[in-house]
């Protein structure tokens, strides 16, 4: 079993699915059905995997997953634990925000995490740091642990913009948060060039992006709440192939999958080689 050295905790890596607007209900709860067979398999470490279905999905792959209710979860039989995510959040509890989904609507869903500021997001419908800031707040208010993307496009790698543009995107995202306790965070660092390209980043970039992201995130937080209430992954054309460069101890500690995770078969040759 990993331990982490710092708390001697167990440690846990995170395997995000984000589905987007890719499946259909009936595919996602198919592929919801396929996945939760998978969790019934032994493994050596915790891995949490973070289902993220559309909106219209939520409510059947709940009830697949089960939540914390889950059987599974309880009797501890296992370590691989399936939860869900959303794609995105509101920053209101309520209101008259036509189109919009509030976190206390995730809630009864069983909901546990939500993906914000992905790439998409800000680069199609104008999401920008500040709405990544309220929606961060909004989820640690409400219980929820938010996946905050950020990363560089190819134009900021270019210039040598890198570290400045994650500077930027944690500096403002992360305005006034904090956490307490058991709240969480997990900042998904996403080269924007490479989501979707079947091509990852080099390793070693990846690698120095954590480095720059925990430098930063000492402006924010105590060492010890970095260490125990934040986690940071990597995404961006992960698959089978190239996934056990991208989970490194302390450093990085699991992956956002898009494409691959659309397909059982690419999905869970990922999660076989992280067990
Ligand atoms: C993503 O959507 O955040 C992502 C990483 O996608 P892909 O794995 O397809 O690059």
């Amino acid at each position: 079993m990993v331990k982490n050295k710092k708390n001697n905790m167990t440690q846990k890596t995170h395997i995000i699915a984000n589905w987007k607007m890719q499946l259909s209900n009936q595919e996602a709860t198919d592929l919801a059905v396929a996945l939760s067979r998978e969790t019934k398999s032994s493994v050596q470490k915790q891995i949490e995997i973070i289902l993220c279905p559309s909106f219209t999905a939520l409510v059947q792959v709940s009830a697949i997953i089960g939540g914390d209710s889950s059987p599974d979860f309880r009797r501890g039989q296992n370590d691989i634990r399936l939860q869900l995510g959303a794609q995105n959040i509101f920053y209101h509890d309520k209101g008259a925000y036509t189109g919009e989904i509030s976190p206390l609507q995730l809630k009864e869903l069983k909901v546990k995490y939500a993906i914000i500021g992905h790439s998409e997001r800000r680069q199609f419908l104008n999401e920008n740091d500040h709405d990544v800031n309220l929606k961060i707040k909004a989820c640690l208010l409400n219980s929820l642990t938010p996946i905050m993307c950020i990363g560089e496009t190819f134009e900021e790698r270019r210039l040598g913009k890198t570290a400045v543009a994650l500077i930027r995107q944690l500096t403002r995202g992360l305005e006034d948060v904090k956490l307490e306790n058991d709240q969480k965070l997990i900042i998904a660092y996403e080269p924007v060039w490479v989501i979707g390209r079947g091509q990852a980043v080099d390793p070693e970039e990846a690698l120095q992006a954590a480095q720059i992201i925990k430098r930063v995130l000492l402006d924010f937080f105590t060492p010890e709440i970095i260490a125990n209430n934040i986690t940071i992954i990597y995404g961006g054309s992960v698959d089978a192939g190239n996934v056990k460069n991208f989970v490194v101890p302390g450093l990085l500690e699991g992956v956002l999958v898009g494409s691959a995770s659309l397909i059982f078969e690419k999905f869970s040759k990922i999660i076989d080689v992280l067990k």
